[in-house]
């Protein structure tokens, strides 16, 4: 009992510190760098083209600095008086998959990003860091932000934002907005019924459904000129809000918005933590990027499971479980190389993964019978890759399309995600 006592001191009292972080550190407005990320699979570079400044803060004030690198990138701000980290986020982004194409072995891509962080008291520091898949930093960007003299952008509020469902405080939840893309003024009740419609799918699913105390879901009310969305396999091309596309990356699904800064803009309007774009389109599609965004279209069998999957990647880091798939991403896990999402090992350093939910008379690793049809296990094949990369169950929401079937280890990481934002 004194222990869980000591414990639970010892946790008010870091959340304490953490507390007076933010308070000593930053203001309770939001900070917008929009960026370029320029390269190939031989060089990247970023280049800072604004600053936008405005809101309120919306992200957690207890969790400034992420206690692990999750993603291939990572933006981190530095107090320039006394050099402190005071506020760190890795994420993925679209760069970082069009470099391993075939195409960007040689064409050099422009992709726009963005990052953000609570507005700073005093001058900061803030740098960007990429790493590749064998875990090898290359600092990219590095520049200095000061509330006083850097020249910003304020920003706008445009659009009429709707709750769909309300957990919490904004600080005290993972708030999730939708945008809608493909959506003609002629379309309004149709996007109406998508909103509750992919609510409902987010909300009974595990492990959203057993925490929606801590989870928001908003959507922001706005209009394409056209109803429908790109498609240039098809030779069609739609004039829409966020000009969302089908084969980007040359991978004909794979549903993307190239235009980054608009998005966010759009959606500075709503409080918000990760952003799922809705498309109008029946063309079975979608994608997600750790802390990028996510997209699914909004007519079609599987449209619950493409949610819950693409929020997987966005929210919880997730790597795809699959490996007999037509992506396009080629050697995105080396061998003698632990990856860094929480749900695939190479067995190189399992201990950092799930081995410690195993069953001590698990065999690793576990052959795929029927009997093992449901344990936890380690089970050959995932992340595009047959042999060598190991992920938990046999099957899972990121393995195959089944909706809300998480697998333990998946589970376990939007959980924390979850509480992550949450507290
Ligand atoms: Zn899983």
């Amino acid at each position: 009992m004194k222990r869980y006592l000591f414990l639970l001191l010892l946790f008010c009292s870091a959340s304490f510190v953490f507390a007076q972080n933010f308070e000593q550190f930053f203001e309770n407005k939001t900070v917008r760098i929009e960026y370029k990320h320029i390269g190939n699979s031989q060089m990247e570079k970023i280049e800072v083209e604004n600053y936008r400044v405005g809101g309120i803060w919306e992200g957690t004030v207890t969790h400034l600095v992420e206690p692990k690198r999750m993603g291939g990138l990572q933006f981190e701000v530095f107090d320039a008086l006394s050099g402190q980290l005071i506020y760190s986020r890795s994420y993925d982004c679209l760069f970082n998959e069009y470099r391993t194409t075939e195409r960007g072995e040689k064409e050099v891509g422009t992709f726009e990003e963005c990052v953000r962080f609570p507005l700073p008291k005093q001058m900061v520091k803030y740098k960007f860091t990429s790493y590749d898949r064998h875990n090898v930093p290359t600092e990219l960007f590095q520049g200095v932000f000061d509330p006083q003299s850097t020249a910003y952008e304020p920003m706008r509020k445009e659009y009429k934002v709707k709750n769909l469902h309300i957990g919490a405080k904004v600080n005290d939840a993972l708030d999730i907005l939708f945008i809608p893309d493909g959506y003609a003024k002629s379309d309004k009740k149709k996007m109406q019924e998508d909103f509750k419609k992919f609510t409902s799918y987010i909300m009974n699913c595990s492990p959203y459904k057993e925490m929606a105390d801590h989870v928001n879901i908003r959507a922001i009310e706005a209009y394409s000129k056209e109803s429908g969305i790109t498609n240039p396999n098809q030779n069609v091309y739609k004039n829409t809000l966020l000009n969302c596309s089908y084969n980007v990356i040359d991978l004909d699904r794979y549903l993307m918005c190239l235009q980054v800064w608009k998005m966010h803009a759009i959606a500075d309007d709503a409080p918000y933590d990760f952003i799922v774009l809705i498309c109008n389109s029946d063309k079975y599609g979608g994608g997600g990027i750790y802390n990028f965004y996510c997209t699914v279209n909004n007519v079609g069998d599987y449209s619950d499971y493409v949610i819950v999957h693409e929020m997987g990647h966005l929210i919880g880091g997730l790597a795809d479980e699959y490996y007999t798939s037509e992506v396009s991403v080629r050697d995105f896990y080396p061998e003698g190389i632990e990856p860094v999402e929480p749900n695939l090992t190479t067995l190189v350093d399992f201990d950092s993964k799930w081995k410690n939910m195993l069953d001590a008379d698990t065999p690793i690793p576990t052959p795929a019978t029927k009997e093992n049809k449901d344990k936890l296990g380690v089970y050959e094949g995932g992340g595009y890759v047959a042999e060598g990369v190991y992920r938990p169950m046999m099957d899972c929401t990121m393995h195959k399309i089944m909706y809300n079937r998480f697998c333990p280890v998946c589970l376990k990481a939007l959980q924390e995600a979850i509480m992550f934002y949450s507290k």
